[in-house]
């Protein structure tokens, strides 16, 4: 794989207490730092920004009102990236921030022109950092769980830059066929090809209170990308060096291809 989304979730992120998690930011900085000097091509979509926005205003639940959830996500986008510039500088990698709407692929010429920025930078090494543009779209944020927390921005973006692989990092080993928080003896599926209503029944809700899609809308990005022949690997971003790992070709998480 040449070119390569990563997409990591707010569990991934911040803490269950609500801190940002410093150590997975840094480790997230060196893997795709790594990635990037063995010559492949990385984007990262992060989530996280409403999280950090309610750490910074001290709240510990979601607003229910969106427009305090577009403020609180305004805020915390531009921690994160600070934080993201800090991380990434130490490993002499640059960066740069992308705010999309899921909409771009509904209009050639927005299409054409996130491609030619993402294209740039990519070819000059830059990982481009992208969220949902939570000012102007409310897509993520509308009923909780509508695109759910980037997961199909993600697969979205996989097509704007024909990626090979999609990595989408979560707070759990993978897909499981019934929801292991709930089930002692869910098994964990390591290979899908197909989203068919037999796997889409068994996505449960989501995980825990900064999570926003749970498996439901994961599996709507994996059928985006099966259906343009690309692959996705579903793992637990607890510690992100695993991307190492799934780079090696380890078999880890599920592969949806
Ligand atoms: P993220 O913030 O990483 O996007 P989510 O909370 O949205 O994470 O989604 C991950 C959660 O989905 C898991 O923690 C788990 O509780 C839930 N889940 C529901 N059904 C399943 C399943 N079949 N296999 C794995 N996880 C599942």
């Amino acid at each position: 794989a040449k070119r390569i989304v990563v997409k990591v979730g707010t569990s991934t992120l911040i803490h269950p207490n609500g801190r940002i998690n410093l150590q997975a930011i840094d480790q997230l900085s060196f893997s795709l730092s790594g990635l990037v000097n063995e010559g492949k091509q990385v984007v990262l979509v992060s989530s996280g920004a409403i999280g950090v926005g309610m750490g910074q205003m001290g709240l510990d639940a979601r607003p229910e009102k969106i427009p305090e959830q577009q403020a609180l996500a305004s805020m915390g986008q531009c921690e994160l990236m600070t934080i993201y510039q800090q991380r990434f500088t130490t490993y002499g990698q640059k960066i740069s921030q992308v705010l999309l709407t899921h909409d771009v692929l509904d209009y050639p010429e927005s299409r054409q022109n996130v491609f030619n920025t993402l294209d740039t930078l990519l070819e000059w090494g830059i990982i481009p950092i992208i969220n949902e543009n939570d000012t102007i779209a409310v897509d993520e944020l509308d009923h909780h769980t509508k695109f759910g927390d980037n997961d199909q921005l993600s697969a979205v973006v996989a097509d704007i830059v024909d990626a090979d692989l999609l990595i989408m990092l979560s707070d759990i080993d993978g897909f499981f066929n019934k929801n292991p928080r709930h089930f002692k003896d869910a098994r964990l599926i390591d290979e899908i090809n197909k989203i068919d209503s037999k796997v889409i029944e068994q996505a449960g809700g989501k995980g825990t209170k900064f999570g926003t899609g749970g498996m439901t809308t994961k599996l709507k990005a994996a059928k985006r990308i099966l259906k343009h022949d690309r692959m996705m690997i579903l793992a637990n971003g607890e510690n992100p060096s695993i991307i190492f790992r799934i780079m090696n070709g380890d078999k880890i998480g599920t592969l949806f291809r």
